[in-house]
């Protein structure tokens, strides 16, 4: 282990400014041209592909065919139209969700990368680099653009994005070069990502130029991806469409027997093929309309809707989704296991106190500001890197001391980053012409190395434990002189002789003020926390108790260490998981193992983590939390990013989540029922021998609002905080409950009922009287639904259908479009909609009339209201 030096380079300043714009001139900017996208007409026509709609285009077409030679083509113009009309409504709604999914793509464009220009080190966004920049690399981290190495140690990057290799070891020493490997060992590439060591290297190409960028991509559009919800939808959706199908044709079966049987119009007794053909038509085309309208092809776009809208409004609260599936998933989840710097605490870490062991203060200075892989940027005093060593480097200014001035990268000879398996760091340094090691780390760790009297042992024991009772974060200090020459092996400092101790210090970290409240939301919905963390398990409990989730009942079995956790059997663990609140000096293994357990109890978990090493936790958790302020690593395997680290946001995730799966049952809801009724409708028209008692035209009309309106209308209601007052639903639960089920099928036959009486009453009346009863009944109809959309709204809670009304503008909207649009159909609609003007008196009556069905609903959630309290 040691820094590795490329002798072609020696500048190490990096860029002015004045370079770096003149490079981008030249080179361009490091964003990659995104790949070429199916164009917007081929997506448009794709919409058609679906052969129920073909069928029913070709009876149209057909239609007006033999209409053409009686000249009565209206109404077929008027089918062709509104299928066209309904597609493509359809198709806007769907290329407007696919727009708000593309966020994702450019924020990545927006992460950090560590660059040292004219001197210092600064942080710019990925697409600011530009070549000739000299960029700093650690674990974790993905490069940012193509170059080639000035100077690594222990370099290992998962090139798996471009070659496949999952480890690929790279030298900054030319003399090292693998000649195997695909590309040199000195080069690193673009969107692979540094799995330990570090390094600095200078860039060579931006954009398209690197390798990634050569590689065409195919478009990947994240649409397409099926989540769970998506999957058991689908199923819903075909098992509703085989049920459609049986009574379109049945129904078709009988309007035409009874054609035949009865031949009122001696059609079929004459030799007047055209007359029967066109007979066969109409009823084939009433079949494969009512089809079209049993296939809840809304279904889908209702899911997409929500959760490119969730996405969007997810964004907005710093929650990033990666995985789509996430935005559904997190409204199930039953356990959280949360870090705690940074997610539970501020993240503003300070040096609270300090106590020195040795005398030897001017070493002791220059060992903080050399063993550190943090900076602090010059004009911001802002640190870049691990916080905790930031506040040390804030800690060495405030005392008035130049942390620059006591680093010159020529004294590092060796470093060993930190890492939270080992839970301590080491250089070896050069600091006043002496060769040093220095470690610093969990004091437990870093006293197991040093030759302590008992006295002092006693004393440092009981100051640790004053400052983690005030959950502060503890960190010990400890060195030794090398002899020339001598390899010290920095894994495996306890093997070698031992070190002097040399401090002790306190660094705070304050809960964050919104933590226990966000706890306490947990709590009531019925989700359980647990915090797993690196730190000491006084430090943790203290948090633990600040946050809410710790008291004096609290059993001791609540804790546990990392190592008593990995030394359980497996049966012991998976019964101590249950109890589990806080898991102290933690390792990544050790939290893998705490979320596969929970999820063999049938949990749903969630878990954060912010490590390259959390990535198997991450990939195995329902739910992968990674931290904004984390890896790449952890980043590329998780399901969605915090962009602020904040507990806060993750309870925000579960309210969105539990939302959007309500929306999409008040969407099934609603739609199903006026499925029922128009299925039951058609067929009991066709028993009782009427004719058609919606036309075909009508009940297009009818599956514009019942699919693309009501996604609109209930899959963009905002979400509530009202849903965190239930209990996680199972994740094996079937989207209908059997509440819902029982809803829809009473409400379905009620409707049916009141118009199967009302059909029955036309059905006596004759000539234009007969059309206009007819436009009434329609009328009635589409308003039952209408009404019905208020109680849609309002399913799952007690609250009005009027609670909170001026924020669902969707709802709004599709309520001004049902009700402008059923006045344009019965007024204007003529032959086209079989309808007749209605008077504005009957109109009245039939709002009046029909409006029962959302009263009706209002006094039912009154009186729940009034249970409830
Ligand atoms: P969490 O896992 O909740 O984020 P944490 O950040 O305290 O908790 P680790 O980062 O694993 O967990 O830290 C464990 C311990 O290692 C700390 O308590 C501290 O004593 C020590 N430590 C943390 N950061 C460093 C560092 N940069 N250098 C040396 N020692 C460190």
């Amino acid at each position: 282990m040691s820094n590795e030096i490329n002798p072609l380079y020696s500048n190490l300043r990096g860029l002015t400014d004045s370079e770096v714009s003149k490079s981008r001139q030249e080179h361009g900017e490091n964003t990659l041209t995104p790949p070429k996208r199916t164009p917007l007409w081929k997506l448009y026509l794709d919409k058609y592909k679906d052969p129920i709609i073909k069928i029913l285009l070709v009876a149209a077409v057909i239609s007006l065919a033999l209409a053409c030679i009686n000249g009565e083509f209206i109404e077929s113009v008027g089918i062709i139209l509104a299928i066209v009309l309904a597609t493509t409504i359809g198709f806007w709604f769907e290329m407007d969700a696919a727009k708000k999914f593309n966020v994702l793509t450019a924020l990545g464009e927006e992460s950090p990368v560590k660059v040292r220009r004219d001197g210092k080190v600064v942080e710019v966004a990925r697409k600011d680099i530009v070549v000739g920049d000299v960029v700093i690399i650690e674990v974790g981290d993905e490069i940012p653009a193509d170059g080639t190495l000035i100077e690594s140690t222990d370099l290992q990057i998962d090139e798996s994005s471009l070659t496949g290799e999952p480890i690929i070891t790279k030298h900054a020493d030319p003399a090292k070069n693998d000649t195997e490997a695909t590309y040199a060992s000195s080069k690193v590439l673009r969107s692979t990502m540094v799995m330990n060591g570090r390094g600095t290297y200078q860039v060579t190409e931006v954009g398209d130029a690197t390798e990634i960028g050569k590689v065409s991509r195919a478009s990947t559009e994240i649409t397409a991806v099926k989540t769970p919800l998506n999957l058991q939808l689908d199923k819903l959706a075909k098992l509703i469409s085989k049920f459609g199908i049986g009574i379109s044709v049945a129904a078709f079966i009988i309007f035409l027997t009874r054609d035949i049987v009865l031949d009122s119009e001696g059609i079929w007794a004459s030799t007047d093929y055209l007359r029967m053909a066109e007979t066969v038509l109409q009823y084939f085309m009433m079949a494969v309309t009512l089809i079209v309208m049993a296939v809840p092809e809304g279904m889908p776009m209702a899911v997409t809707l929500s959760l490119a809208l969730n996405m969007r409004r997810m964004l907005k609260n710093n929650n990033l989704v990666r995985k789509l599936h996430a935005c559904e998933t997190m409204g199930a989840v039953t356990v959280i296991c949360t870090d705690k710097t940074g997610t539970l605490t501020q993240n503003k870490m300070q040096v609270a106190d300090m106590k020195q062991y040795d005398a030897d203060d001017a070493l002791f200075r220059s060992a903080i500001a050399l063993n550190t892989t943090a900076h602090l940027d010059e004009e911001g005093g802002k640190g870049i890197g691990n916080p905790t060593e930031v506040a040390l480097l804030l800690w060495l200014e405030k005392n008035g001391v130049d942390y620059r001035a006591l680093r010159k990268d020529e004294d590092i000879e060796a470093q060993l980053p930190f890492s939270t398996e080992r839970k301590y760091m080491a250089t070896i340094g050069k600091i006043g012409g002496k060769r040093i090691l220095m470690v610093k780390g969990a004091p437990e760790i870093v006293a197991s190395f040093c030759d302590i009297t008992p006295e002092a042992r006693q004393e440092i024991g009981d100051r640790l434990r004053g400052y983690q009772n005030q959950a502060m974060r503890t960190l010990a200090f400890a060195y030794r002189v090398l002899a020339d020459g001598e390899q010290a092996d920095m894994t495996a400092v306890a093997a070698g002789p031992k070190l002097t101790f040399q401090a002790v210090t306190a660094i705070s970290d304050p809960i964050r003020l919104d933590v226990p409240d966000a706890v306490k939301q947990c709590v009531s919905a019925g989700i359980n926390v647990k915090i797993v963390t690196g730190d000491t398990s006084a430090t943790a409990i203290e948090i633990a108790r600040q946050i809410g989730i710790w008291n004096a009942e609290t059993p001791a079995e609540a804790q546990i260490t990392g190592p008593d956790f990995a030394a359980l059997s497996d049966d012991e663990a998976y019964q101590r998981v249950a109890k589990l609140r806080v898991m102290s000096r933690a390792r990544p293994t050790d939290k893998q193992r705490l979320v596969n357990l929970l999820q063999k109890r049938g949990e749903v978990v969630a878990v954060t983590g912010d490590g390259t090493n959390d990535a198997p936790a991450l990939n195995h958790a329902h739910v992968g939390l990674s931290l904004g302020s984390g890896t790449s690593v952890a980043k590329e395997a998780s399901d969605m990013t915090l962009l602020d680290d904040s507990f806060g946001s993750i309870v925000n995730a579960v309210m969105w989540g539990r939302s959007l799966y309500r929306n999409i049952q008040r969407f099934l809801y609603f739609q199903l029922i006026v499925n029922v009724t128009a299925l039951l409708l058609v067929l009991g028209g066709s028993v009782i021998g009427t004719e058609l008692p919606l036309t075909v035209t009508q009940i297009l009309w009818v599956n514009l609002i019942m699919d693309t309106f009501a996604a609109l209308a209930l899959a963009s209601l905002p979400p509530s905080r009202e849903v965190m007052k239930d209990k996680p639903r199972k994740q094996s639960d079937f989207i209908i409950t059997r509440g819902m089920a029982q809803g829809i099928i009473i409400i379905g036959l009620a409707f049916f009922a009141v118009l199967f009486a009302f059909l029955i009453h036309c059905n006596q009346s004759a000539g234009d009287l007969h059309v206009h009863e007819l436009s009434i009944f329609f009328t009635t109809f589409v308003m039952l639904q209408f009404w019905n959309l208020f109680n849609a709204k309002s399913f799952g809670s007690n609250h009005s259908a009027f609670h909170a009304f001026t924020h669902d503008n969707g709802l709004l909207l599709v309520l001004a479009i049902i009700l402008g649009g059923q006045w344009i159909i019965v007024t204007f609609g003529g032959k086209m909609f079989r309808t007749d003007p209605l008077s504005l008196q009957e109109w009245l009556v039939i709002i009046a009339a029909t409006s029962p069905v959302m009263w009706i609903g209002e006094i039912w959630r009154c009186i729940k209201r009034v249970i409830n309290k």
